[in-house]
């Protein structure tokens, strides 16, 4: 039986009148990449501030490894939430070394981190002189920092140019290679369908499906529905 590393039982969230989450429900298997597709203003921001506690649902509980959520099951979950502040004058190594500093976690993963995400070698350059893929990269490999089982990253290639949405498909694949679950939010069904093992199709705050990537994708009844406003 296949172990789960997060369980969502009908959510629901509501921002006024607007109902962002109506009621969703799937599972996360450990070791996937597992994307949450949807178009603009689907509730995929709202679900992961949900399951990473930020926001209260209305209605459901969730559950990351069959437990309650508590603090020491969040220092599991390194999260790409927002881009990051880092310093323009300040290295590589200097900026997770603040974030380290902030996290509460020690030095001990910054190069481990810097490794993975192929910065070790411009680990002395300073933030302002990165492309856009490597600070997207740098951000990634904040995340990195406690060396969390779990990745959560929302709309990861968003803003960056065709070589940095490159990169950081790469390093998603390569990250879930080296054993992390990866869950991210796209509203991009070919970086989807590049990138991720199953998929959570979101539409106006409903799940359409869950499942497996190329089961989903291919059903064409779905990818139609969930895709005329992509
Ligand atoms: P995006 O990619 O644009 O962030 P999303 O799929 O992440 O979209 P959410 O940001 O979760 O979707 O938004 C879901 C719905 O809830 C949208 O209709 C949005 O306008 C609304 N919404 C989100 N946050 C708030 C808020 N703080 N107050 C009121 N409405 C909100």
């Amino acid at each position: 039986m296949e172990n789960n590393v997060l369980s969502l039982h009908q959510i629901s969230k509501k921002y006024g009148a607007v109902q962002a989450l109506a009621g969703v429900s799937f599972d996360v298997p450990s070791g996937s990449v597992f994307g949450i597709l949807g178009p603009n203003g689907s509730g995929k921001t709202t679900l992961l501030g949900i399951i990473m506690d930020v926001l209260k649902a209305d209605q459901g509980t969730y559950s990351w490894f069959n437990e309650q959520p508590h603090s020491s099951l969040r220092k599991r979950i390194g999260t790409l939430l927002e881009t990051p502040n880092f310093y323009h004058y300040y290295t590589a190594v200097q900026n997770l070394e603040i974030t380290a500093a902030i996290k509460g976690h020690g030095k001990q993963d910054i190069d481990g981190a810097l490794q993975m995400t192929g910065l070790y070698e411009r680990r002395h350059s300073k933030f302002s002189t990165y492309s856009l893929g490597m600070k997207q990269r740098l951000a990634i490999a904040a995340a990195l920092l406690g060396d969390p089982q779990i990745l959560l990253f929302d709309e990861p290639t968003n803003g960056l140019d065709p070589a940095g949405i490159a990169e950081i498909r790469d390093l998603i694949r390569k990250l879930n290679q080296l054993g992390k679950t990866v869950i991210m939010a796209s509203h991009l069904l070919d970086e989807v369908e590049k990138v991720c093992t199953h998929v959570a199709i979101l539409k106006k705050g409903n799940l359409l499906t869950a499942g497996l990537v190329n089961t989903v994708l291919s059903n064409e009844d779905i990818i139609e529905v969930s895709t005329d406003d992509l």
